[in-house]
């Protein structure tokens, strides 16, 4: 029998060390009433599994996450975005995998019983944090894994308004600055899990925070390129504040975090109104949500539907964005020709 503990598990920022309680995981409740029932029936799903896991036998070798033969430590993301930030840090040296696959939707998450399984055998998982996970906490309630918060010391910006007034805006990434960040609470935690390696990391984040700058600066200037008067960068989810507020874009969204229900007519109204007041010639939404309603704001206005743009997840890897820097990228390249390009014919 082995329900994953034999390891040293090192302690992160010190977080503490969680033990394995089977029976805690299988009683999780969903955070999210509409789908009580179904988290009932993952609940029975998840026991089983953890009963089998617990009282099962072999489990393989090396904590290596649904990698059998690699004897590598095996890192375990939230989302995509991070799992590729990971990947650039921990080179050849780490295995490194994200929970939610590309496309999927971050914040309301189901883990399923897979999910579960693998993060128990894994060696370090990692989160962004600031309530951008809201199943997290549960979902590492009853594992015996350390976890990193990456997004720990980032200059955080606060929701403005609807029901999470006030609240940290999770969405701390779409900042290549705050990514250096990310980058150095991910060479912190690796180094600890793995010191032999101490120095690839630190080397490996390094020349990865020089492209992050990189970026950042031709972000920058690209979005530069948007006419005073057309700064107005309106979505579906408030999840750009950190990016308009690096490129000096007015923030306008339908829903302030997460399209998590129907978006009210007062909603879409509002919206509606910006766009025409301001002669806002181009509104985008985010890859992972409905565009429905921001298509209502199109019909509704003279403004164009300037593009989907990526946040809350990469694409797959023959896609437009496989790659954070690539998510940047092409964000500020979609914004900058929607919003600029109809009046000065100024490109990316
Ligand atoms: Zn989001």
């Amino acid at each position: 029998m082995r329900c994953r503990g034999n390891r040293a598990s090192p302690r992160m920022f010190g977080m503490p060390k969680f033990s394995f309680r089977c029976a805690k995981v299988a009683a999780r409740t969903s955070p999210v009433p509409r789908v009580t029932s179904l988290a009932a029936a993952a609940a029975a799903v998840v026991l089983s599994l953890l009963l089998a896991a617990c009282g099962g036998g072999a489990e393989g070798n090396g904590g290596a996450a649904g990698n059998g033969s690699d004897s590598k430590p095996v890192v375990l993301t939230t989302f995509t975005v991070l799992a590729d930030v990971a990947r650039n840090v921990a080179g050849d040296k780490l295995t490194v995998e994200s929970i939610t696959k590309a496309g999927a939707e971050i914040h309301g998450y189901e883990p399923t019983p897979g999910d579960i399984r693998k993060a128990s055998k894994a060696d370090l998982i990692l989160d962004n944090g600031l309530n951008l996970e809201a199943w997290f906490g549960q979902f590492v309630e009853g594992l015996d894994v350390p976890h990193a918060v990456v997004s720990d010391g980032v200059q955080v910006m606060s929701i403005s308004e609807d029901s999470y007034q006030g609240k940290p805006n999770p969405h701390a990434w779409m900042s290549p600055v705050n990514v250096q960040i990310y980058v150095d609470n991910m060479v912190k935690a690796f180094s600890e899990l793995d010191p032999d390696s101490a120095g690839t990391f630190k080397a490996n984040g390094d020349a990865y925070k020089a492209e992050l700058q990189a970026v950042q600066d031709q972000m920058k200037s690209s979005l530069a390129a948007v006419p005073e008067t057309q700064r107005a960068l309106v979505t579906c989810e408030g999840a750009f504040s950190y990016l308009a507020r690096d490129a000096g874009l007015t923030e306008v969204y339908i829903w302030a975090v997460n399209a998590e229900q129907q978006a009210t007519p007062q909603q879409i109204t509002r919206a509606i109104e910006y766009v025409k007041a301001n002669k806002v010639p181009a509104v985008f939404c985010e890859s992972t949500v409905s565009d429905a309603p921001m298509q209502q704001v199109v019909g509704a206005t003279g403004a164009t539907f300037g593009g989907t743009l990526y946040v809350d997840s990469l694409s797959e890897a023959d896609g437009p964005v496989p790659t954070y820097l690539d998510l940047i990228r092409h964000d500020a390249e979609v914004i900058t020709k929607a919003l600029a390009g109809a009046t000065t014919g100024a490109g990316s």
